[in-house]
């Protein structure tokens, strides 16, 4: 994906020097660009970070959460979780029953990762949309028109009503936390939907609220090195419920930025910057930065990393399904 050609084509804005809360958090390097973030971090704020829940869960979806986590942690404030199954049933095609399960299932992992319960609200829009919520998207939607969404969204005659009123309930989940407690909304998001930011800023101030801003995040790359991990492609993704069999045969055939044979890694060194093995390595905590001064001097072979890395991640994992069947009793405290 060209993050410069979206961040130009979107007029976001990079951080010219990241900041000191952000620095040191692990997702920190995969922030592509922002919006207005400087300003609105300067006072209290609510963080907005939805899911589209459409399968299992996996370590992208994870890293993520655990960034807004940490995020909670770091500033102390609330943050809205949407679950958008009803825009998974309009537009994938998935089952309503599908919809329903999967946003249960994937809750259990959100809720492993810690937040705190008095000031994290999960709102699962074909389970629990609050009145008022609904209420908001309806106000909004009047200050739609069709064209726009169509040229913002391309949305064409065959699409159908469904995801056009769905517009709506998007940039009414952006705004909740502004109607509900007059809180500025940072919504972190893939950069790619940006274009719902944009619509919900331009309606903001039309209904007398803050303009939200965001955080841009960009692809945690597949282990297979693509771009993007795929729920669909089984090898590109490791899923929280994978077993540990399962995780080593995974990374065993990770791709890597390793040498053909040995002997030219000894002699030329390997490339983490295009290695799915370091990257993973990197998210979940190993000391990466001796790492990588011994893959470019050739001191260090990628099957020294897999093992590492699967090690690491059964060790990780093991605790989070743990906590996951422990969450199945915090459900209730979650979903007001
Ligand atoms: Fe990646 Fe490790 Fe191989 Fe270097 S040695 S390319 S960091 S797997």
């Amino acid at each position: 994906m060209d993050y410069d050609k979206l961040v130009k084509e979107f007029g976001a804005e990079r951080f010219e020097v990241m900041p000191d809360e952000l620095k040191d958090l692990r997702m920190a390097k995969y922030i592509v660009s922002h919006r207005d973030f400087l300003s609105i971090s300067k006072k209290p704020f609510a963080i907005v970070s939805g899911r589209g829940p459409s399968g299992k869960f996996h370590l992208g979806h994870l890293a993520t959460f655990m960034f807004v986590k940490q995020m909670q942690d770091k500033y102390k404030c609330r943050v809205f979780i949407p679950f958008s199954n009803d825009e998974k049933f309009l537009l994938r095609g998935i089952s309503f029953e599908d919809a329903q399960n999967y946003a249960m299932d994937n809750l259990l992992d959100i809720i492993a990762l810690g937040f705190d319960p008095e000031l994290t609200d999960i709102i699962i829009d074909l389970y629990n949309l609050p009145q008022d919520l609904y209420n908001l998207a309806i106000r909004v939607s009047r200050k739609i028109t069709y064209s726009t969404v169509k040229a913002l969204l391309g949305f064409t005659s065959e699409t159908n009503i469904g995801l056009s009123f769905y517009s709506a309930m998007q940039v009414a989940h952006i705004l909740y936390p502004t109607m509900k407690y007059g809180l500025p909304s940072v919504v972190i998001v893939a950069i790619d939907q940006d274009p719902f930011i944009r619509l919900t800023r331009d309606i903001a101030e039309k209904l007398g609220y803050h303009k939200p801003g965001a955080l841009h995040l960009g692809y945690i790359p597949s282990l297979q090195g693509e771009q993007k991990m795929s729920s669909s492609s089984p090898y590109s993704a490791i899923f929280t419920t994978d077993d540990p069999e399962t995780v080593k045969k995974k990374v065993m055939n990770a791709f890597t930025g390793g040498r053909e044979t040995l002997s030219l890694q000894k002699e030329k060194g390997g490339n983490p910057s295009i290695c799915s093995v370091y990257a993973y390595l990197d998210l979940f905590g190993a000391d990466t930065e001796q790492i990588k001064k011994d893959c470019l001097a050739g001191k260090r072979m990628c099957g020294d990393c897999k093992k590492e890395l699967i090690t690491l991640l059964n060790a990780f994992l093991d605790e989070h399904r743990r906590k996951r069947e422990k969450s199945k009793n915090l459900v209730r405290k979650f979903l007001k």
